[in-house]
């Protein structure tokens, strides 16, 4: 293993192969297939939320296990989102990564903020713009690696917290420079205009093609900044993503239906998109599963109704919920209460034309790519993606032992 080997890790959420054959004009991500290993199909995990997934991808365990088993903390009140690196329960690449001298950029993703102990080069993804009030320069001073002062001051005025893809745009640039300027053995980066778009306009929508394509463009303006730093060659870059979307007309707000139901208080969904979480207050496990039982196939929406052993057991999924229950095809649940049941969605509403949250045995599935330095040339139709923190572990030439089975893509 040489010593300088590098890794660029770019996630580009919800996307599928499906997105990259329908848009077209991908020169990027098909020199990257053309070049190296390709696997369109993923199995990732549940809930196949954003958060999770990114915490699973690198940390190689189930959301169970690393703590982040939906995008918000429903344990603390006004439910903030999961942000900061120190919510993993699990040990990450990044810390593997810094135990073995590596520098390491994280620039947006998710569940890295304030983590400068492990991470040198740092622009956390913000999720909550009330946080910011009117100074998004302030706030992204304050949250970010000092260092990066410069290229954040730089490139502020790409930025619009409310739009995409200018936030994007702002990221992938900074994540430019960052390899420019200080050349890390390891960055991590997130484009998420794919899935803003899709939820917004649909999955086959031309604004989500045309997001596709532009998201392509910030592979090649990463690629570039490689070839800029002198580093490319020694790069192995990924490109992955964390789940796909199914299209929905539909919005069920399912805490009305348990108060309408007389179960009120006693239990309480916590929406996760296409799948809920159900806590239960005061009443029999056994009664509230008859109950929840009861519901599949009615108007509540509900599909499949998973208990804390199946999900446990199937998919590593657990924390302070009793169930988990998946909404049939063209419907996502709300925690509305005191609402109507039903909302019939639209493409003016948020999250109005697709989402996800759903089971990840369920297509399309989110994908996996990578080229570079001793990465072979070939297609695997399936594979976990609780592979890739241990496969981006030997890239860099470190062994997890005690993480799954590297993903084959390597020559040796
Ligand atoms: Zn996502
Ligand atoms: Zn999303």
């Amino acid at each position: 293993m040489p010593k300088d080997r590098r890794l660029v890790v770019i996630s580009i959420d919800a996307l599928t192969d499906d997105d990259i054959r329908r848009a077209g004009d991908t020169p990027n991500l098909d020199s990257i297939r053309e070049r190296g290993a390709y696997i369109p199909n993923i199995n990732g995990i549940y809930p196949s939320l954003t958060h999770p997934c990114h915490a699973t991808i690198i940390t190689g365990r189930t959301p169970g296990v690393h703590g982040i088993v939906s995008n918000e903390d429903f344990s603390k009140p006004g439910r903030p989102w999961f942000n900061d690196l120190s919510d993993l329960k699990s040990r990450s690449v990044i810390d593997c990564l810094k135990g073995c001298g590596k520098t390491v950029a994280s620039c947006r993703w998710p569940v890295t903020a304030n983590g400068f102990d492990r991470i040198d080069y740092l622009i956390p993804e913000i999720t909550s713009e009330t946080l910011i009030k009117d100074d998004i320069l302030g706030y992204y001073l304050d949250n970010s690696s000092p260092i990066l002062k410069d290229i954040i001051e730089e490139h502020i005025v790409m930025l619009d917290l409310k739009s995409q893809p200018e936030e994007d745009l702002f990221s992938t640039a900074c994540a430019c420079e960052i390899l420019r300027c200080f050349r890390p053995d390891v960055l991590f980066t997130h484009p998420a205009c794919v899935d803003t778009y899709k939820h917004h306009t649909g999955i086959r929508s031309s604004k989500t093609l045309e997001m596709v394509r532009l998201a392509d463009r910030m592979v090649g303006d990463l690629i570039q900044a490689t070839r800029d730093a002198g580093t490319f060659e020694s790069t192995v870059f990924v490109v992955l993503s964390d789940h796909g979307h199914n299209e929905l007309d539909r919005e069920i707000a399912l805490n009305e239906v348990f108060r309408r139901d007389g179960k009120g208080d006693r239990l309480v969904a916590d929406e996760c998109g296409h799948s809920a979480q159900i806590y239960v207050n005061g009443m029999a496990e056994s009664e509230a599963f008859e109950y929840l039982q009861s519901k599949v196939g009615d108007e509540s929406g509900i599909e499949r109704v998973f208990t804390k052993e199946e999900l446990r057991e199937r998919y590593g999924t657990f924390g302070a919920f009793s169930f988990m229950v998946e909404s049939d095809a063209h419907t996502q649940f709300s925690n509305a209460i005191g609402t109507e049941i039903e909302t019939r969605l639209t493409v003016d509403d948020h999250h109005g034309c697709s989402t996800h949250g759903h089971m990840p045995e369920k297509s399309p599935k989110p994908i996996f790519m990578a080229a570079g330095p001793n990465i072979a040339h070939r297609t695997i139709t399936e594979a976990s993606m609780l592979q890739e923190a241990p496969t981006f572990l030997k890239v860099m030439g470190i062994e997890a032992p005690d993480l799954e089975t590297p993903l084959d893509i390597f020559r040796d």
